[in-house]
């Protein structure tokens, strides 16, 4: 499902990404980890066509994602979700109204209706609020809502495009570690009942052993750890965040 070969991004001096290599495929469920700067961000930004890389190759969904403009693009972007720690709401929006907006990526001007949005998705986007648990909450501001909350209306408002790739940048960094495991927990619920893809960057190591399927370390751009779950050893984990996790541990 995505295919990375050599990817190379740099920055004016800063090299962001070395030569990484990466191949997820169809259903899994991958954490990427890694100090602050290492790279988390912007790998997830290639697989979004967000950033270009300096050399190298992204292949997404059998699309090399570099070569993309226009509707094509968007065609492909409509088929990834993407979640970010800051939620990214509209506070002033319903969280109904919030989680139509995820349709905008998808649909143009007719398909909306033409009083705002059509009763098929509103029906839809009713529905992934229930999914996520929140169908009680569709009237009320988006500001109202706790942090944990506000992600879980973020992820209905992914589920809109009908992904078939969930990017997830730190969706849990600002939350407390109860609401963290909800909505790491509901990730994965959705993730299996929709046969999603996930990459998803975390910095809390034990929420990602727990989680994923696979981990990803990154360091100053390199791929420096990737291997599944179950046969992480956590001197691994170590190699990762280097002296700094050494002298904590
Ligand atoms: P964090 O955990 O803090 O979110 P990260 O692993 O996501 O960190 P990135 O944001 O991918 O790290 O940044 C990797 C490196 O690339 C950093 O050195 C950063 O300063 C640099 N960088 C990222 N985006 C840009 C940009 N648009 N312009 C210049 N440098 C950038
Ligand atoms: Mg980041």
């Amino acid at each position: 499902v995505i295919r990375i070969d050599a990817l190379t991004k740099r920055f004016d001096e800063t090299t962001a990404l070395a030569d990484v290599n990466l191949g997820v495929g169809r259903g899994e469920i991958v954490v990427l980890l890694g100090l602050s700067g290492s790279g988390k961000s912007t790998l997830l930004r290639h697989i979004d066509a967000l950033e270009l890389p300096t050399s190298g190759r992204v292949d997404v969904l059998g699309e090399d994602v570099t070569r993309l403009r226009g509707r094509a693009l968007r065609r492909l972007r409509s088929r990834v979700g993407f979640i970010f720690q800051q939620f990214e709401l509209v506070g002033s929006l319903t969280v109904l109204e919030n989680v139509l907006t995820g349709a905008l990526a998808t649909l143009r001007g007719p398909r909306l209706g033409l009083f705002g949005y059509s009763r098929a998705l509103r029906r839809r986007a009713l529905g992934h609020l229930d999914r996520v648990g929140l169908l009680d909450r569709a009237y009320q501001r988006a500001d109202t809502l706790s942090g944990g909350q506000q992600q879980r209306v973020a992820i209905a408002r992914a589920l809109m495009q009908n992904p078939e790739v969930l990017l997830a940048d730190e969706p849990v960094a600002s939350l407390d570690p109860e609401s963290s495991s909800q909505v790491m927990a509901l990730i994965r619920e959705i993730a299996a009942e929709d046969g999603l893809t996930v990459l998803c960057s975390l910095h809390q190591v034990d929420l990602a052993i727990d989680w994923a399927d696979r981990i990803v370390g990154l360091r100053h751009g390199e791929v420096v750890l990737d291997t599944t779950t179950d046969d992480l050893d956590k001197a691994q984990v170590m190699e990762i965040y280097g002296r700094v996790a050494t002298t904590t541990a």
